[in-house]
Order: structure tokens, then C-alpha cells, then sequence
């Protein structure tokens, strides 16, 4: 059972900077239009890609456009691609992870 939070762009902030995880996802996953997750969240963020990873305290590059949801209470959020770098783009487990407020996730629908 999935929360929908509305199905728009969300900013990271110091209200919901915790609790996100990654979520496997989706790595054979095509976008509706065809790119790569990183050119649909380009797309969808006016063109614009950081220019780090999004998980606090991380200093590498961000690489890969991450899926990631939200543990709201007991139920997840709908999926988002999160500007991530490779090794922070780990699904094989599912802790949470903390985000750096300024980030802008998009909702893969
Ligand atoms: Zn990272």
C-alpha cells in the first residue's frame, strides 16, 4: 500500500530529509520516454542534474538516477529518482537513508 504525495517534484527539507531508502527497482526499468532515468529526471527537474550525490554527508559524484521511496508511517510513498553517485545506489538492502535537504526528487510517474 503506497502513499501517493501527489505525484510532483519534491525538495528535500528538514521536514522529510529521513527516512528514504532505495528500492530495487527498477534497474531494467525503461522510463515511459525511453532515456535513461537520469535525462527523465533531467527533463522533469528544468534540465537540471546536481552536481553531487544527494545522500548526506556523501561527496562523490552524482552518476545514476536512484529509485527511491519514503517510509511514511507504515506505508511507502509512490517511487522517485534521486540524483545518486554508484555507490550509494545500493537495493540489496533497504535501510534508511538520509538525504540532503535541496534536493529535488521526481516521481517516476
Ligand atoms: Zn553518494
Amino acid at each position: 500500500m503506497y502513499v501517493n504525495l501527489g505525484s510532483r517534484n519534491i525538495t528535500i527539507d528538514d521536514t522529510n530529509f529521513g527516512s528514504w531508502c532505495n528500492v530495487e527497482g527498477s534497474g531494467d526499468e525503461v522510463p515511459s520516454d525511453g532515456g535513461a532515468w537520469k535525462e527523465f529526471y533531467k527533463k522533469r527537474n528544468n534540465g537540471n542534474w546536481p552536481r553531487n550525490c544527494c545522500v548526506y554527508g556523501c561527496r562523490e559524484k552524482a552518476t545514476v538516477g536512484a529509485h527511491v521511496r519514503r517510509l511514511d508511517g507504515i506505508q511507502w510513498s509512490e517511487e522517485y529518482i534521486a540524483p545518486m553517485c554508484y555507490r550509494d545506489n545500493h537495493h540489496e538492502n533497504d535501510d534508511p537513508m538520509i538525504l540532503k535537504p535541496g534536493t529535488v526528487l521526481v516521481p517516476t510517474k
